[in-house]
């Protein structure tokens, strides 16, 4: 299940990222594409008008001078009287001149198509007399990729006419490379980000993964400690039905007992599920702690003389500031730390509960000098449903009690924590 859901999550979230920078990267190939398409265009433009402007200061038109042209801005010219080509374009080399002679007649096709048949654009060509004009446009040659080409006309009635091509092969090479290296760096941007997707996705889940091993395991050591009881109550109850009045009520009494474990286990699992699903409150008001510990003292005085434990109480003699805390949460916590202090103490042992303030903070601990808690112990003793090894057999712990206390503690705000007391046993210190 968490692999798929882990599988299904980087999917997406790759997904979407490739999917936004795909579309990203269209968008600035198209716009640069654009750019450099009307960069050129504008280049030859200016060429031709550079081009036009000599042409105009010439009498005559050498061939050295159009061979230099052409080899300076790689153009092809074509040079027309009267409709007649040039000596210029009659060239030996039989490959060139059809090549030469194709281009010209599908550039003139061209020019031809687009301003003297759209009668939308025959008025750009000047009707009266001119010293020159000069029209740039783009074909496509059928065997010979896409041109820019400019037709400039001089003199009377247009007797001279220069035809001047630009092949379009190189900028398109240099935009085919261009799409070449976006789509390779989106297929490694792809792959970068699915295997980020992978770790991040992973990273995200794991507290919900182990969240839920948690309540699958607090579920398990629910019912578990939830069967003893039961069983106990069930065989109680059968042994009842046949038992004589006097028997009857020793069973009632084991009964009685039972349920009233289960309950309390209960109680806590309800505090603690009302925890996780944070319907978990308290009601902080200023109360005066030494009057809530003195209270807690008395009375786990009667229960702890009757283990032969000696509780002592240790309060600040000056008078404290007002602590904002529940009254009765609080109480609870202090009573679930005497509890298991009395419970984990053997008999002459001794108790000290105490209350400090120091540095804004108040300070309540509970130091005993009974069994310790090993430094392994130490780690898990907030977990819930966990119970050392030697405490397993002490009747009514069900190992819910510290974790009830840290939530309480953490909804105040504050922290809890255990050390060894110095000669043996465990001190638990609540800072609030
Ligand atoms: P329990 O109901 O079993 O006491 P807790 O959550 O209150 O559950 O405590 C968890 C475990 O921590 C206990 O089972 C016990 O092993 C250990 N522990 C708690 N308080 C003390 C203490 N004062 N001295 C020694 N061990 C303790």
């Amino acid at each position: 299940m968490y692999n798929k859901v882990h599988r299904r999550l980087t999917l997406l979230c790759a997904g979407i990222t490739a999917v936004i920078m795909i579309v990203m990267s269209l968008c600035y190939l198209y716009v640069s594409e654009r750019g450099l398409y009307r960069n050129q265009f504008q280049s030859f433009q200016n060429d031709i008008n550079t081009i036009t402007t000599n042409l105009e200061q010439q009498s005559v038109i050498s061939m050295e001078w159009l061979s230099k042209m052409e080899a300076q801005g790689n153009y092809l010219f074509f040079v027309l009287d009267n409709g007649v080509p040039f000596l210029y374009n009659q060239l030996n080399d039989s490959q060139e001149a059809s090549l030469r002679k194709q281009l010209l007649s599908e550039a003139l096709d061209a020019f031809d198509n687009l301003f003297i048949y759209d009668p939308s654009l025959q008025a750009v060509i000047p009707a009266t007399s001119y010293v020159s004009f000069h029209l740039e446009y783009e074909f496509v040659s059928s065997a010979h990729g896409a041109y820019y080409a400019s037709v400039i006309r001089m003199g009377q009635n247009a007797s001279l006419e220069i035809i001047v091509l630009s092949s379009l092969a190189s900028l398109e090479r240099q935009i085919q490379e261009q799409r070449i290296r976006f789509v390779l760096i989106d297929l490694a941007a792809i792959l970068l980000l699915s295997v980020f997707s992978w770790f991040f996705t992973g990273k995200l889940l794991k507290p919900i993964v182990e969240n839920q091993l948690k309540q699958v395991q607090f579920v398990a050591s629910a019912s578990h400690e939830l069967k003893t009881p039961l069983a106990v109550i069930l065989s109680a109850a059968e042994c009842c039905r046949n038992a004589d009045a006097d028997k009857q009520q020793d069973f009632l009494k084991i009964i009685r007992q039972e349920v009233r474990r289960v309950s309390a286990l209960v109680n806590d699992m309800l505090t603690l599920s009302q925890s996780d699903n944070h319907y978990f409150t308290i009601s902080p008001q200023p109360i005066e702690l030494d009057t809530l510990l003195m209270n807690s003292y008395e009375t786990f005085e009667p229960l702890a003389r009757d283990k032969d434990i000696a509780l002592s109480i240790h309060l600040p003699r000056e008078a404290l500031p007002a602590c904002p805390a529940d009254p009765e949460r609080l109480s609870q916590v202090i009573a679930i730390l005497l509890h298991n202090a009395i419970s984990y103490t053997p008999a002459h042992g001794a108790i000290d509960l105490s209350l400090s303030y120091e540095k804004n903070h108040f300070l309540l601990s509970v130091m005993d000098n009974g069994i310790g808690i090993s430094k392994e112990d130490k780690k898990k003793i907030f977990d819930r449903f966990y119970r050392a090894e030697r405490s397993r057999s002490t009747k009514g712990h069900f190992g819910l009690g510290l974790s009830i206390a840290s939530e309480i503690v953490r909804a105040h705000g504050g922290s809890i924590a255990v050390t060894d007391t110095r000669g043996g046993g465990s001190t638990f210190t609540v800072v609030l």
